[in-house]
């Protein structure tokens, strides 16, 4: 029988709804564990500025705003574990989760694992992820200082990217599927007025070239079928999330039709015990301050649940 260290929340992801949830759950004095595959922050540690997080008049660095969650959290007392989580089964204890080859319980979980970047799916994208291909500008714009990339995307990911990456790259295509942005108005006006991005609209990519790294994207104009080919020195791709709901699969945590956990007021899923918070579940709008406020619902959910459980 492996050793089972047991808490009363376990949360599931830490990026901006994870810690946020611990912070809370932590402080209320739920021993708590969270779980997480990579490290603090999630997608917002890999965004250079967020602008709109209130507190912030100069805007704050994602990764610096996740540390300090990160810190604020581990001050009220949360543990942290990192390792991938393999399954997840519902018992007597509530549920038993296994990571990296560790098992924990808890009575009550919270899951807030994300979403995993979109790839293109065209063949040969693997060989040139790291050699040309990248999911971060945060993380890799200063390897193309007066060089050409092209994001690939109209959210406001790839927007914001864009702007960024023009600090470093002599030129900065946009190539989206359509001929209008998904990105709020805001974001977008920014890029419409950044002199070092082109837009090529309406196009996809349908295949990429090179050597050792890439070299050349061969892209589609899908209004008119035209073919072209796009000499660039990398690509970045900001074409949405897939979210990480693989090892639910054991408890029945209901999800749409995309993936996306469903939730109620409380972040209460339909699983007792089980609440969802931040980009992993259904809802309109993905930003770090309505992930952190989920996190904090499902926190209160969780305890009121714990509560209820005692009485
Ligand atoms: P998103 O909003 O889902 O945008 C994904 C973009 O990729 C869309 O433009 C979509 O095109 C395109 N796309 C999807 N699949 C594609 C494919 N197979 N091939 C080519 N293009 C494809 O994702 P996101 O930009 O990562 O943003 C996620 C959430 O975080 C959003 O809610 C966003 O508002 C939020 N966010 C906010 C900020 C901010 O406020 N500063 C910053 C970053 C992210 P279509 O438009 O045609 O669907």
């Amino acid at each position: 029988m492996p050793d089972i260290k047991s808490y009363d929340v376990i949360i599931l992801g830490a990026g901006p709804a994870g810690l946020t949830a611990a912070i809370y759950t932590s402080r209320g004095l739920l021993k708590t564990l969270v779980i997480e595959k990579l490290g603090s922050g999630g997608q917002a540690a890999l965004t250079n500025e967020i602008e709109n997080y209130p507190g912030f008049p100069e805007g704050v660095n994602g990764y610096e705003l996740a540390q300090k969650m990160d810190e604020q959290a581990k001050k009220f007392g949360a543990e942290f574990e990192y390792g991938e989580i393999a399954g997840i089964v519902k018992d007597e204890a509530g549920f038993t989760v296994t990571a990296s080859g560790n098992t924990y319980s808890a009575r009550a979980l919270i899951v807030a694992t994300g979403v995993s970047p979109r790839k293109l799916g065209i063949e040969g994208e693997d060989k040139f992820i790291g050699n040309g291909i990248s999911f971060c500008a945060t993380c890799d714009a200063a390897f193309y200082k007066g060089k050409t990339a092209a994001i690939i995307g109209g959210g406001d990911s790839a927007i914001v990217e864009a702007n960024f990456l023009t600090r470093f790259a002599s030129k900065v295509y946009v190539i989206h599927r359509r001929n209008e942005l998904r990105a709020s108005k805001i974001v977008s006006d920014h890029a419409f007025k950044n002199n070092k991005i082109e837009f090529i609209w309406d196009t996809v990519v349908k295949g990429v070239a090179g050597d050792k790294k890439l070299e050349k994207l061969s892209l589609e104009n899908v209004k008119t079928g035209a073919l072209s080919e796009l000499t660039v020195d990398g690509m970045f791709l900001y074409i949405g999330g897939i979210p990480n709901t693989d090892f639910l699969s054991g408890i029945g945590v209901a999800l749409n039709s995309k993936g996306f956990i469903l939730t109620g007021g409380n972040m209460n899923t339909n699983i007792p015990g089980v609440f969802a918070a931040g980009d992993i579940r259904e809802k309109e709008f993905r930003q770090v301050i309505t992930a952190a406020g989920d996190g904090a619902l499902a926190a209160y959910g969780a305890e009121n649940y714990l509560e209820e459980l005692r009485r």
